[in-house]
This record gives C-alpha cells, structure tokens and sequence, in this order.
C-alpha cells in the first residue's frame, strides 16, 4: 500500500544532541511536521523560532520535510507581534502550567478576558491554537477536567480553530461534534493502548505518557473517529523521545517514541479495522483541510513484511522495541 505526503500534526524533535539523534527518523517517511516549542527556554520570539526552524533543518539534511513551526503560547502576545510572525509559524502552542515536560511557563487559570487580546488576534490572522487540555486533577481526571475549558475557549472565540492534542477520552470526542471550532489530534499509541498495558502488569516506561493511556471505552471512542477518518481529526504521533536513562530511572519521564514506526503501526492497525481506505484521509487529507496546507510530495510504500522493532534508535527505545510488528516501509519516493 501507499500513502501519499504524510503529516505528523504533533511532534517533539528537542534540540541539539537529541535533535540530531531523532529528527532523521520523521524526516524520511513524513512530508511534515508541526514542531512542539516547549523547549527551554520555550520558543516564544521570532528570532527563536527561526532560529529553532534552522536547526532542524540543518539535522534533517537532504531529507524532503517541512517543519511547522510553532509559539509557544503566552497572552502577553500582541496583534503586532503575531502579524510579525505569521509568516514564520503554523500554529502557536498553549501549556498549561506545569502539566508536562517543560511547560512551566504555561497558562494557569483560563480567564477569557485575560485571554482575549491575543487569541482575538490569533483568529484575526487565521493562526490555529494548538492545546493540551489538562487540568491539575487526579491524573485519570484531567482531560475530561478540561473539557469544560476547551467548551468555554471555542465558545468566547468562535473564529479560532481550536486543536484538542492528543486527546485520549470518550469526553474529547463528543466535544468535537459539539463545537464547529474544535478539532483534535490523535496519537497511534492511545489508539492501541489503554492503561492496563502501562501499569496492569510490571510497569512498561516506555509506554508511559502525558496524558496517561485510559479506559477501555476511551479507547474505543478515540478508534471509532480515527478509523473512520471523522472529517475534525488528524493525526500527530506526540512522539516524544527521551534518552534511555531518562526512561528506564526512578522518576520515569513521561513520554513514548514512535516517530519511526507511526506509519508501519497505522497501517496495521487500520487493516485489522478493515479501515485502510480511510487512512490517508487520518495521515493527511483532514490535516490539510484544517490547517489550510498543502504537503510537499512524497509517497511512501508500506509492505505487509513483519519488521523487527529495533531496541533503540540513537540511544531512544521507541514503543514495542524487539518487537515484531506486520508492516515494513519498503519505499519512500
Ligand atoms: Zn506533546
């Protein structure tokens, strides 16, 4: 099978020796990808943001990929500030407060008058708020907790595209049809995981992330959209390496790596579904429609040939490492 100019509409790449250890493993079998900013510090200038955008360029070498760059959200942000950047970035990235890896200078409290000067501006100028939508709740609670705050932001700001990232519960998907203004990010690992495969047997690091795998029934409402290709969803991996250390300690950071093998698990995931002919609408088309884009070329051949999942990639275990899964990227062209 073939998929043609895959986009990853989440991604982490980090920086300098990480950077360079990862960023080759996206680049090869995406078109695209828009890059997370929450590094420190976060990426919050026009000079940051170029200058992060030729970084990755420079990592990526002769590989055919865009990066989407992204701000990392502030509401100190003006109308003429983001017209100076609009040219730069493809969307601007909000945190809330200490909620993950290196989100301390995020939003706490959503008070929309607080708010409204900058995301005004953002709709003005077209540029998608991109959030992760979790409260400081208990950790199973704080997505369905935000919920109330994605319904009062699309509400206050009908023109703002509003992307829910990586959503991981029933809540997030029911919000969706009820908000013309929402739209959301789905990762491959919360389409094939629930919480019982991080911590119902001996703890699994690798599959340890923000936000945390959830309930049966999450998971099923997260397959209903994503296979079939609901017109509001869009894939973004939220591949979020960390180095082996990091994982395999006492103090686990959260995370799980899957860049290298996102497509491979889609296809797969997608044929056990009877659901392939929706997947390059899941990989690309929604994604395109929403942001107003149009991909490099690029088309990449998937083989049902079992492929050995190495035990890492540069240093990073990506998610069933040593493990065999049924498809193998033959071909990208
Ligand atoms: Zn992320």
């Amino acid at each position: 099978m073939q998929l043609n100019a895959p986009l990853d509409m989440h991604l982490h790449l980090r920086d300098e020796e990480m950077l360079h250890a990862i960023a080759k493993g996206s680049a090869h079998t995406f078109s695209a990808a828009i890059i997370m900013p929450n590094l420190v510090p976060p990426v919050s200038t026009k000079e940051a943001v170029t200058a992060y955008k030729q970084r990755i360029l420079s990592a990526i070498g002769d590989e055919n990929f865009t990066p989407y760059m992204t701000l990392f959200f502030k509401p100190s942000y003006d109308k003429a500030f983001l017209e100076s950047v609009r040219d730069d970035i493809t969307a601007i990235k909000l945190y809330p407060a200490g909620i993950t890896t290196n989100s301390e200078g995020g939003v706490s409290g959503f008070d929309v008058e607080e708010l409204r000067p900058a995301l005004s501006a953002m709709a003005e100028l077209n540029i998608p708020l991109c959030v992760h939508g979790e409260t400081n709740g208990f950790v199973m609670d704080r997505e369905a907790e935000f919920v109330s705050i994605y319904e009062k932001l699309a509400t206050a700001f009908p023109k703002l595209k509003i992307i829910m990232e990586h959503i991981t519960t029933k809540e997030s998907v029911a919000a969706l049809d009820k908000y013309e203004n929402l739209y959301a990010t789905i990762t491959v690992h919360h389409l094939l995981i629930t919480l019982d495969d991080v911590a119902g047997g001996m703890l699994q690091p690798h599959l340890f992330c923000k936000p945390i795998a959830k309930r049966p029934e999450d998971r099923d409402a997260l397959l209903k959209v994503a296979l079939s290709a609901h017109p509001k969803v869009m894939f973004g991996s939220d591949s979020a390496p960390h180095p082996k250390h990091a994982k395999e300690a006492c103090g686990c950071a959260a995370g799980v790596f899957t860049a290298p093998i996102a497509l491979q698990l889609l296809a797969e995931l997608f044929e056990t579904h009877n659901a392939l002919d929706n997947l390059q609408a899941f990989i690309s088309g929604n994604a395109e429609n929403i942001y107003d884009i149009t991909a490099a070329q690029k088309t990449v051949t998937l083989e049902k040939v079992p492929f050995m999942v190495p035990a890492d990639y540069n240093g990073v275990v990506p998610m069933y490492a040593n493990q065999k899964i049924a498809y193998t990227v033959t071909e990208v062209k």
